[in-house]
């Protein structure tokens, strides 16, 4: 490969027609991610299929896994009470199985499924067992996530009707950053 086309951006393909794609980088992209609402800065393009006839067209996200595991990571430690089908994204991220994450919340699989549907509430103390669980079980699988386990640990979730917490990530050095702005957000929020 020559350095000439080692400097040409991987091509997409269309995946409707296979053909060539033109793509655009998308400012201040808004998407829920799992109910969760995120505005997304750089890392977001959007492609068009250069066929008209086909028009494909779409948004390609970087790096979405990490991205969830981002998500994750700021949705832990936002101050506002976690509801079940929150709790059920952040397994998901974990890649734990329901049977897994209640034995280490020290609770029933029934109670944990009962929770992510949203038919019982966690107790306070419970959702902190889960918020440290979960995130020790994130900084197992990302070292490189920190978090102030003693701020975390002192937190009391606020329960707020209506409320949903926005988070902005910014696409930084080929990872994804939540952005401080978003972080005043959630402390005022
Ligand atoms: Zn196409």
């Amino acid at each position: 490969m020559s350095a000439e086309t080692m400097m040409v951006r991987p091509a997409f393909t269309c995946g409707r027609c296979g053909g060539p794609v033109r793509d655009e980088a998308v400012p201040g992209f808004e998407a829920y991610v799992e109910g969760l609402r995120v505005t997304l800065e750089g890392g977001v393009s959007r492609f068009t299929c250069r066929d008209t006839a086909c028009a494909a067209a779409g948004h390609v996200v970087a790096d979405e896994q990490h991205l969830a595991a981002r998500l994750a990571q700021a949705r832990l430690t936002h101050p506002l009470k976690l509801d079940g089908p929150e709790g059920r994204f952040v397994r998901r991220v974990l890649d734990l199985t329901q049977a897994a994450l209640a034995a280490r919340l020290e609770i029933t699989k029934v109670h944990l499924s009962s929770w992510e549907r949203r038919q019982v509430a966690f107790s306070p103390a419970l959702e902190m067992r889960f918020r440290l669980a979960a995130a020790a079980a994130l900084q197992a699988v990302h070292p490189g996530f920190t978090f102030d386990w003693p701020a975390l640990a002192r937190l009391k979730p606020r329960v707020a009707e209506g409320e949903r917490p926005v988070f902005r990530f910014v696409w930084v050095l080929g990872g994804w950053r939540l952005t401080p702005s978003s972080a005043a957000e959630s402390a005022a929020a």
